[in-house]
């Protein structure tokens, strides 16, 4: 009876893992309570904290010089938090704009930085990721940030940039543990944990260690990165649901085979959808430059936009939810991150071609 659920965020979660959580839900481990029901300080907790980040360092390849958080906030609140923790106030830091996210990180350090577009594909509507060999990049900068996979915009990076020696660090909130990533070629990774790590309401913050010795800005404890890595990401209390069904659904990727496993399915998944848009003869189209085109979110538009509302409809009466696309662009958008099953994609592809045969 389960749709698939094509959502960006919020976003589907494995069954297996809500299955566990459903089986526990109650009485976790023969406790007597459910695990959202422990005092975080509590013995049963702190394995299960303790577990998550060893699980997650596994999955994508932490090496051990990098600190792991587990933070409220969002991916929001670390967009705000990086300027105030490794740059100093009114101190230069670029960014490179590729799409909505992009420009929701600039506007968060407005008021710390002096904010810098190195470069930016608006222009172009964010079909593309500038050329790194026309970034304005700064010297003085305190770091370099990019939006590894734009949610919206369906533009990802296919390659690390070369930033030199300033620090790179990029929003990963769409596409961490997608297929394996080189950490070390990073100062600082952030993610939204609601798209490939599970449940909403945890963000996940991985740091090279030697950067928090910046003094950064005047800010609060709560604010600071290091009483964080200090308090063990307990300074107050934590998500703990979240950051439980985060840890389930790291261990359930890597029973899968790991990020090499989900990197040939999402390629595969992602290959199929765009091979179904660019061979329908311009019923639907995709209007990003190949090269850069996101393997998990694929924004696509209909050659008569007088079609979405049918299009809309009978996809989610044929159990395919959730594929309106961002208002910011119109069209759809199917989300598809490591939770997506091929057999999901598969569904999809086929009700676009009866659709088009029905309506083209
Ligand atoms: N960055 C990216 C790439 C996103 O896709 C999102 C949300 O969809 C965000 C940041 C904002 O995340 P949050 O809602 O967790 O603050």
């Amino acid at each position: 009876s389960r749709a698939f659920n094509f959502s960006p965020g919020p976003a589907m979660l494995p069954e297996p893992v809500l299955r566990q959580a459903q089986a526990e839900m109650l009485d976790w481990h023969g406790v007597g309570a459910s695990i959202v029901e422990l005092s975080h300080r509590g013995p049963e907790f702190i394995g299960v904290a303790a577990e998550a980040e060893a699980d997650l360092r596994k999955l994508v390849g932490i090496p051990d010089d990098y600190a792991v958080l587990f933070l409220q906030g969002g991916a929001t609140a670390q967009q705000a938090l990086v300027a105030l923790n490794f740059a100093e106030p009114g101190q230069a830091a670029d960014y490179v704009i590729s799409g909505h996210w992009g420009k929701t990180a600039i506007k968060q350090v407005k008021p710390y930085v002096d904010a810098r577009i190195a470069a930016t594909s608006e222009a172009d509507g964010f079909r593309n990721i500038p050329d790194p060999s026309t970034w304005r990049l700064s010297d003085d900068a305190a770091y370099v940030h990019i939006t590894a996979n734009e949610t919206i915009h369906g533009v990802e990076f296919r390659d690390t940039p070369k930033v030199g020696t300033v620090p790179l660090f990029a929003d990963f909130s769409s596409s961490i543990a997608s297929e394996p990533l080189d950490v070390s070629k990073y100062g600082l990774i952030y993610a939204g944990a609601q798209k490939n790590l599970g449940p909403v309401g945890i963000a996940v913050v991985i740091v090279r260690r030697e950067l928090l010795e910046r003094a950064g800005q005047p800010r609060a404890d709560i604010f600071d990165y290091r009483s964080h890595l200090k308090g063990e990401s307990m300074l107050n209390t934590p998500p703990t649901w979240n950051w439980y069904l985060a840890g389930l659904t790291f261990k359930w990727m890597l029973a899968e085979g790991g990020v090499q496993e989900f990197a040939r399915r999402n390629a595969q998944k992602s290959k199929m959808l765009y091979a179904a848009i660019d061979g329908s003869g311009g019923f639907y189209r995709n209007e990003v430059d190949p090269a850069v085109r996101s393997r998990m979110n694929v924004p696509f538009f209909l050659y008569d936009e007088a079609l979405d509302k049918a299009f809309l409809k009978e996809s989610a009466a044929a159990g395919l939810m959730a594929l309106k696309g961002h208002r910011a662009l119109g069209g759809m958008r199917a989300s598809i991150y490591n939770a997506m099953p091929v057999e999901g994609v598969q569904a999809l592809v086929d009700f676009m071609r009866d659709f088009r045969e029905r309506h083209g």
